[in-house]
């Protein structure tokens, strides 16, 4: 029999990446809503509200009858305002969370950061068994550590599954933080010092990308994981044949 179609929320639709997730879904044929605090785009069903308050949000859900949100609203990174990052990051995630779980919503899938492993030191082949750093870089990425705690904590109970994707610096049109941040290094006249030893490297992916992988992880979160190999490694394989 064929999986009945999700019916999608993103939260945070208006912004660079919620857009561009947005066009996605609607280029594939699915059936879409924005929720955020300012409408920029009218291209479908738009719901205006705050995710600190939760009636807000599951108003919007109920509506919509939405059974997958994706999760992308956030204050830009770089703010001094570290209130508004615990508000709207921790505590704004704590009710999308009980306002999906209060409407029957299925899937969640929430945009964290490479930030949230990040403290200052090279990170150099590590993968999500990393754990968070004792001292967080700043306020955002904290916030966005102890929301995705939050997310994950939720996976597996009152019907919701969820998923956290961690991107690194995200380019491509619509963009407003990364190119509008290098310019303005330009503009400042600071392009002439060099850090390290011109061997840094750092993650930036396009932001097309970014959205696939989020529909990616909504398509695949109610499929059961594939069995694990009966061994390791191609070494244990060679083993076990002996
Ligand atoms: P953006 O600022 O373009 O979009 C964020 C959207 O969230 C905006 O439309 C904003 O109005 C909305 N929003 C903010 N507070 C809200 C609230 N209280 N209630 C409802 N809506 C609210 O940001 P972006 O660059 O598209 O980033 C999207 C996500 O990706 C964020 O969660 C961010 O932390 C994460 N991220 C971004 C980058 C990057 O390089 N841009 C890198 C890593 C992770």
């Amino acid at each position: 029999m064929a999986k009945a179609r999700d019916t999608y929320m993103v939260i945070g639709g208006c912004g660079f990446l919620g857009h561009h997730i947005v066009q996605q879904l609607l280029a594939r044929g699915d059936s879409v809503c924005i929720f955020d605090l300012v409408q920029r785009h009218f291209d479908v069903p738009f719901y205006s509200g705050d995710i600190t308050n939760v009636d807000d949000v599951s108003s919007a859900l109920r509506k919509s009858g939405t059974s997958c949100i994706i999760h992308t609203a956030s204050p830009p990174a770089g703010l001094k305002n570290e209130a508004l990052y615990y508000k709207v990051n921790v505590e704004g995630t704590k009710s999308v969370i009980a306002a999906a779980v209060s409407t029957g919503v299925r899937k969640l899938v929430f945009t964290s950061s490479a930030g949230v492993v990040f403290n200052g030191a090279d990170l150099i082949n590590v993968d999500e068994r990393l754990p968070y750093p004792e001292v967080p870089l700043d306020a955002y990425n904290d916030s966005k550590a102890k929301a995705e705690e939050v997310v994950l904590e939720a996976n597996g109970k009152d019907g919701l599954l969820t998923v956290a994707l961690r991107p690194a610096g995200i380019f491509g049109p619509g963009d407003r933080q990364v190119m509008a941040g290098m310019y303005q290094v330009y503009e400042r006249n600071q392009t002439h010092f060099q850090i390290g030893d011109n061997t840094n490297l750092f993650d930036f992916t396009y932001v097309g990308n970014v959205a696939k992988a989020h529909l990616l992880a909504a398509d695949k979160l109610d499929i059961p994981p594939p069995a694990p190999p009966l061994c390791d490694t191609r070494e244990d394989a060679l083993l076990a044949e002996d």
